[in-house]
């Protein structure tokens, strides 16, 4: 019965940071600074949204999907982002302790918005791989001691590879990849960073492929197998051996 209450507890903490997230993804996109305005608004009517229409999930269902002043519609990808971090936090706090799951969180929390803003605007947070930084340094100094050289090394390698390509290609790799995939590839370890490396590559490459893009945007791609490879890391130390 507690494991259940916790459980829900989790849940709906996920959607508050969804709720978040999407602050962080609507706020740059709209040319807007995060710190200002101090409270939500439309962007339609510009009328402020009081905290009881700015429940997770819940406001979005009671308004319809709708403004309550001028009855512009509300983009389903906010409950849908909402709905998503609900379920991340919830796997994690089932399958891992306390603090990896918190960092798990952490990494998804700082994740889904640079995945947003890089697609609309060629642009990755500094606070994306700042935070996977400083939870790669934690995850490896706690659990993953025995291959902190080696990971270290990884991160290196990548670093390496990217300044390379950087130099023959000018426009090719962004500034933000140049930070997010060291880190990224640091936090998986080293027998997963050259996954992380080939499948980015190819993600990228089939994606400006597709769209006709001359210019890759890799951060969503690194991010994505990024995240996954970590959490495939803490999955294969904490629940199978
Ligand atoms: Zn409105």
């Amino acid at each position: 019965m507690w494991d259940k209450i916790t459980y829900a507890a989790w849940f709906i903490i996920g959607t508050i940071f969804g709720s978040f997230a999407n602050v962080l993804i609507y706020r740059p996109i709209a040319g807007l600074k995060l710190t200002e305005p101090r409270f939500s608004v439309c962007p339609t009517c510009r009328r402020r949204i009081e905290w009881y229409d700015n429940i997770p999930l819940i406001s979005f269902i009671i308004l319809k999907g709708k403004c309550r002043h001028c009855g512009t519609k509300i983009s389903p990808r906010y409950p849908l982002v909402e709905f998503v971090f609900g379920l991340s936090f919830l796997i994690n706090h089932i399958l891992f302790p306390i603090d990896v799951a918190l960092c798990l969180d952490a990494v998804f929390l700082v994740s889904i918005p640079a995945v947003f803003t890089d697609f609309k605007l060629m642009l990755l947070p500094d606070y994306t791989w700042i935070t996977i930084l400083i939870v790669g340094i934690y995850t490896n100094v706690t659990y993953f001691r025995q291959f902190m050289i080696l990971d270290i090394i990884g991160g290196l390698i990548s670093l390496s590879v990217l300044l390379f390509l950087r130099m023959r290609y000018k426009d090719g790799i962004g500034e933000g990849d140049l930070f997010l995939l060291p880190v990224y590839s640091f936090a998986v370890g080293f027998m997963f960073m050259p996954f992380l490396m080939l499948s980015a590559s190819i993600g990228g490459i089939i994606y400006s492929t597709v769209r006709r893009n001359k210019v890759i945007p890799f951060g969503p791609f690194i991010i994505f197998f990024g995240y996954s490879l970590f959490f495939l890391r803490l999955f294969t130390s904490f629940r199978i051996v």
